[in-house]
């Protein structure tokens, strides 16, 4: 579960939206259903993530 660092709604990230088109560079932050503010993605998550994409720019 993530929280709203806006507005404290707890929701599960896969609830959030993501690749929402609207931040710069790319989304990578999942966006409160509610407000829609931008929360970071979980640090497990977004450390995946960062492997997986250090993994594709070695290869
Ligand atoms: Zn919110
Ligand atoms: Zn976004």
């Amino acid at each position: 579960m993530i929280r709203c660092g806006f507005c404290g709604y707890e929701f599960d990230p896969a609830e959030g939206k993501r690749g929402c088109g609207g931040c710069s560079g790319g989304c990578h932050n999942v966006h409160c259903p509610r407000c829609g503010y931008k929360n970071p993605l979980e640090s497990g998550l977004a450390q995946r993530l960062k492997q997986v994409m250090h993994k594709a720019a070695k290869e």
